[in-house]
């Protein structure tokens, strides 16, 4: 394919910027943009300085508030589906809570993100190579919250296995396999879309504050593809991951005590353990840290090699989160 061509020769670790526009309140409130995105189409981004200077990022590409669902995805689906030619594929949510990341990898009914999209589009290709490919699809939703991986499949079919907690185990050199994972065989749009939509419900019934609880916690997704090729008998094994991560905001120490504090400091270990797994690849670095969090850990076959990694980082417009943007903006500037 041509799309993936042009992917391997830039490389396998792309960054996207997207900011949210400003909500209702911040408009009516008076608040100013502090982002200027006026050679966006460079991939350039300016924090515009109030205090000190201003400050310019670099990424692959860069999303105004005024960009929709569909040129995001424009830009995505080449990623997202080259897993259907071989490739294991992450797709990242990166930013403080309230700048996008579910927007961006869920959407809504009205503007469907980058999971539903990439879906159809997996579906579509498929269709389209009927005769020449045979591919067998399955999924599974997972979640990690406080070090441990929930099956959200299983907990929502049977309440009392919500607790049990599911481990990492390497198969073979190379192979990592999550023993008791629900993998759920799909054949079409539709029942993809219903197993996916299970898995989030399970998430919100499980938890008291259902918005509380999505941002300490990541939210994955993933696509597993079989294939194989009908015209020479080759066949391919790979996996498409979609993750929600929690919420990057620090937490005054102040405010965090008991469980809260224990939440942030997990968070904070998995965020800065993927940051340094995708610098160390990034920088081609002989050891890759990849057991320092569970989420690192399972993604582990997905994570380097000829894999391909992209990060959507997610900021807010509003001059009161700068602090926070510029944190998002520089951990995104490390892994690129
Ligand atoms: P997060 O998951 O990072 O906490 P959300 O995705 O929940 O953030 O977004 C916070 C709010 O901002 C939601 O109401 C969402 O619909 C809105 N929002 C975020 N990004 C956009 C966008 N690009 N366009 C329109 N609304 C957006
Ligand atoms: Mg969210």
């Amino acid at each position: 394919d041509l799309y993936n061509k042009v992917i391997e020769l830039k490389g396998n670790i792309r960054v996207f910027c997207r900011c949210r526009p400003l909500n209702t309140e911040e408009i009516t409130g008076g608040t100013s943009m502090v982002v200027d995105f006026e050679s966006a189409k460079d991939g350039e981004l300016i924090v515009k300085g109030h205090v000190s200077s201003s400050k310019a990022f670099k990424f692959d590409s860069v999303f105004s508030p005024e960009d929709d669902q569909e040129t995001v995805f424009q830009k995505t689906a080449p990623f997202a589906t080259s897993v259907l030619d071989g490739y294991n594929v992450c797709i990242f949510a990166y930013g403080q809570t309230g700048t996008g990341k579910t927007f961006t990898m869920e959407g809504n009914e009205e503007a469907r993100g980058v999971n539903y999209r990439t879906l159809e589009e997996i579906f579509r290709v498929i269709r389209e190579r009927q005769g020449l490919y045979h591919y067998e699809v399955t999924v599974s939703v997972l979640e990690v919250y406080n070090e441990q991986i929930h099956d959200l499949l299983l907990s929502g079919s049977q309440p009392s296995a919500a607790a049990k907690k599911l481990e990492v185990r390497q198969v073979t050199e190379g192979v990592h396999h999550v023993p008791g994972l629900v993998e759920a065989h799909v054949t079409n749009m539709n029942e993809a879309w219903e197993v996916l939509q299970t898995g989030s419900k399970a998430r919100v019934v499980g938890s008291t504050n259902a918005n509380e609880h999505s941002s300490r916690s990541h939210c994955i997704h993933c696509v597993m593809i079989r294939g194989e090729n009908l015209v020479n008998g080759e066949c391919t094994r790979s996996k498409l991951w979609l993750i929600d991560l929690a919420g990057s905001e620090r937490v005054a120490k102040t405010d965090a005590q008991g469980e809260r504090l224990k939440e942030a400091q997990n968070i904070n270990k998995s965020l800065s353990a993927l940051g340094n797994v995708i610098s160390a690849l990034a920088t081609k670095s002989p050891h890759v840290p990849f057991r320092n969090s569970k989420l690192t850990h399972l993604l582990q076959d997905s994570l380097g090699g000829d894999s391909k990694t992209l990060m959507f980082v997610q900021i807010s417009p509003n001059e009161d989160d700068v602090g926070e943007t510029l944190c998002s903006l520089n951990f995104a500037s490390r892994v690129r």
